[in-house]
This record gives C-alpha cells, structure tokens and sequence, in this order.
C-alpha cells in the first residue's frame, strides 16, 4: 500500500447511518467515499423493506408536477423546499436511469419505473450503487440506546454493542407497517436522550365513516371514480374506495392532515365530495329541468347525468325522499355531497406517518440541534405530504442534501 493510501484511509470519517430505507440508501450512496467509511446499521435482515411493500401498491417514485406545485405539496414545504430544490424529480430519475432503472410518466403524471421492472430490481439497482460506493452493511443490529458520549448502542444478537462514530446519522422511519421494521420505537430512546419529539399520528390513511348497513351491502369494496374533495379551500381530484371501515383513496389521503386537525379537535369531522366534477350546478339543474316528468330522477341521474350506481347509492344513503325529488337540492348534492367522518384508521395501517422528531429540534441541514455530531433524515422528522411519489422523493432527497453537505463540510 502505498503512503498517501494509508494517509488517505487513516483521516476517513467514520459515518454510521442507522436504519436501511431509501433515505439512508440515498446518503449511503452519495457520501464521498474517500472522506467517509460508510456503515449503515439494519435491524432486519435487509434494506428498503418499506420500499418493496410501497413496490407492491402504486409505487409512485415521484410525480411530474412543475416545481412550485410540488413543493406546496410538503407541509411545512419552507422546511422540503431547499431539500426538493437540490434533488428535484427529474434529478431522481436521472439518478435511477443512471441505475439502470429507466422510468416514465403515467396518465396520472406519477412516475414508476417503466413497465416489465419489478420493485426488488429498482432496490436491487440501488444496492448496487452502495456497493460501488464501499458502502459497509451491517444487518440484525437494532438500535436501542445512545451512551452519555453520544455513540449509538445495538442489539446484536444477545450481545449489546456501543458504536464509535464520528458521525450519527439516524434514518429510522415513520411508525407504520411495522412489519417492515419501521415501528417507531426510536422515539422513546431519542426523548430520553433530549431531542424534542411530538407523538406518532396516522396520514396517508382511511377514514372512518358510520355507513348505513343497507349502503354497505351493496357497495362495500366499491369505488367512486373520478370526483374531486374539498376541505377548508384545499380541493383534490381523484378517486375514493368505500369499505366497511370508511374511504380510501388519494382523494382523502390528501386531506388527512386537515381530518386529522378537526378530529383531535372536536371528535368528528366532514368531507365536502364533488360526484360530477365537469358539469356545473346550474348545468345539471337544467337537465333536470328539461327531463324530469319524463323520466325517472334515478333514470336521469343514471342516463343524463352519468352517475353509476354506487354514486346514486350514497347520494340516497344521504337525502330524504323529499331532498332526493327536489331538484335545486339534488343538483346540489351532487355537487357537494357531505360525508360525516367519525375516525382514522389505525397507525399500523397508514401509509405514513407525521410526528416524530419536530423540525424544531433540527437545524437547516438536519443536524440535531441538542446532539454533539447526530443528524435526522427521512419520514421520522415531523413533516406531511400526500401520496403519489412525494413521500418517497422528500425522503430521496433528504438522503442527497444531507450527503452533499457532509462531503462539503469534511471535503
Ligand atoms: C403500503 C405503503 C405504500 C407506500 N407507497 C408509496 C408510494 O407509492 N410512493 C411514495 O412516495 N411513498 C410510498 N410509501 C411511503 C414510503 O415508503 C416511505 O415514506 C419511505 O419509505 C420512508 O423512507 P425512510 O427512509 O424515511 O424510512 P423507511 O423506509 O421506513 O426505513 C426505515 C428503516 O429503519 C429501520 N429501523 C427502524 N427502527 C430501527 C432500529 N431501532 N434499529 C435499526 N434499524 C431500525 C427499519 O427496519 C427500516 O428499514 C408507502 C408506504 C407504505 C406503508
């Protein structure tokens, strides 16, 4: 070996990042490793296990969307916006076809990878790019302490183990799907240690609705196609699943902060559901006008109008007789059909969590303000944002900012 190598090996940095999902992956693979001697601590038996369950739904890597919209999606987005705009969607495409997964824009302008490849082969490509980073990968190593000096301890096995780092990355995740080894549990151990945290709160999730039973036996499992929600100014286009539980769907997912509020608030909350968004009021109204005597309301509802049965169904499940045969009212409904919300679903359920440490506790380059050398990235910092490819992205590009600002600072 030669002198300048074993200088070069001696002044690394020892970086331990502690939990294997995207966003430690992303700083993994980003880190200089000429400064670094990269370690990531696992306590499963492999990485990005949350990333497959998210492969096995949608698998929305990130959406298109111009970059002022994207942002507005982040609550806080003063707190993703300077993370977004180092590593925006197009830099994470890029940086994936430079993996060698090749991705391409749906008709709902979220991006997946391009048809045929498998979620285990984008994780696989990610992988590969730790290996050519001489990432080290150290597996069924639970975190559960950090000493007075700041090291992190693991669980190994029976043994305990302290770590000596220079640097302590901590990319644990959110609280949900625990079966993914994103349980949480973390944030009594963070507590303790003094870092400012806020309890655990589904997002990204159902809602619970008291359907009628004569409602739900027949359109359980059902979906509403093609309506836009509204709550408090925000307005979102999607589609919604009724079940036994309540809604689901993106277009409630997205206002589960707003449910979340009015729900902790004052134990129940409502959803204002358009059913037709592309016919005005007035516009039905007069279809109605031209129609009825001639037809049936449920015939013009169903023919003219174009609503299909489970449509139909709920606008009876929430009018009277009387409601249902006036058309003024009717046309209404239509338009803004309120649903009454009673819960949210369990935290195990959700597809994200908020809450965990609070932003407050970090600085602008997620450095654990009370921590000697600990920085915080991903879904266990206190942010929000929808499905649809932005919370993969958020928690993609907090692993790259963190990344470039270390190889600045020690480079
Ligand atoms: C069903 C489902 C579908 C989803 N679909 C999408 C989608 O289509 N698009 C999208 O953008 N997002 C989606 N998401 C959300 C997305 O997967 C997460 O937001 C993202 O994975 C968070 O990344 P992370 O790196 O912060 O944490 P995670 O990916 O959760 O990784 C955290 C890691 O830390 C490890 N860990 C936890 N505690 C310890 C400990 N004490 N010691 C050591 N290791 C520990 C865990 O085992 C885990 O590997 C989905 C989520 C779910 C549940």
């Amino acid at each position: 070996m030669r002198k300048n190598e074993i200088f070069k090996m001696k002044t690394k940095n020892k970086i331990v990042i502690i939990g294997g999902g995207v966003a430690a992956m992303m700083l993994a693979a980003e880190l200089d490793s000429d400064l670094f001697d990269i370690n990531i601590y696992e306590k499963g038996i492999g990485l990005g296990r949350k990333f497959l369950v998210a492969g096995k739904g949608g698998f929305n890597l990130t959406h298109s969307e111009p970059k002022e919209t994207f942002i507005g999606r982040y609550e806080p987005s003063s707190f993703l916006k300077p993370f977004i705009e180092q590593f925006n969607n197009n830099d994470l495409r890029k940086w994936l076809e430079n993996a060698g997964i090749p991705t391409m824009i749906g008709s709902s302008k979220k991006i997946y990878p391009v048809k045929g490849i498998k979620p285990v082969e984008v994780l696989n490509a990610i992988k590969g790019k730790l290996r050519d980073n001489n990432v080290k990968l150290h597996y069924n190593h639970e975190f559960i302490d950090i000493s007075s000096s700041g090291k992190p301890v693991f669980k190994h096995g029976d043994l305990r183990t302290v770590i000596t780092a220079d640097i302590v990355v901590f990319a644990l995740g959110g609280a949900s799907w625990k079966v993914t080894g994103s349980d949480g549990k973390w944030i009594d151990i963070l507590a303790k240690a003094g870092v400012e945290t806020i309890g655990f709160e589904p997002s990204n999730c159902a809602f619970k609705v008291d359907w009628s039973e004569s409602f739900l036996s027949k359109n359980e499992g059902k979906p509403l196609k093609n309506i836009t929600t509204y709550k408090k100014g925000k307005t979102v286009k999607g589609e919604l699943m009724i079940t036994g539980f309540g809604l689901e769907g993106g277009a409630i997912y997205a206002m589960s902060g707003l449910l979340r509020k009015e729900l902790n608030e004052k134990g129940k909350t409502d959803i204002l559901i358009d059913l037709k968004p592309n016919l005005r009021s007035k516009e039905i109204e007069n279809k109605f006008k031209i129609l009825s005597g001639a037809k049936s309301i449920t015939n013009i509802l169903k023919q003219y109008i174009k609503l299909d049965k489970t449509k139909i169904d709920l606008i009876k499940n929430y009018t009277t007789k009387e409601e249902f045969k006036d058309i003024k009212k009717l046309s209404s409904v239509i338009k803004n059909l309120k649903v009454n919300i009673s819960g949210i679903a369990e935290i195990d359920e959700a597809i994200s969590t908020v809450g965990g440490i609070s932003l407050n506790a970090v600085d602008q380059n997620m450095k654990i303000k009370s921590l000697p050398y600990h920085y915080a990235i991903g879904e266990m910092l206190n942010w929000d944002a929808p499905t649809g490819g932005y919370l993969l992205q958020a928690s993609f590009s907090m692993g790259y900012s963190l990344a470039s600002h270390l190889n600045q600072k020690f480079g």
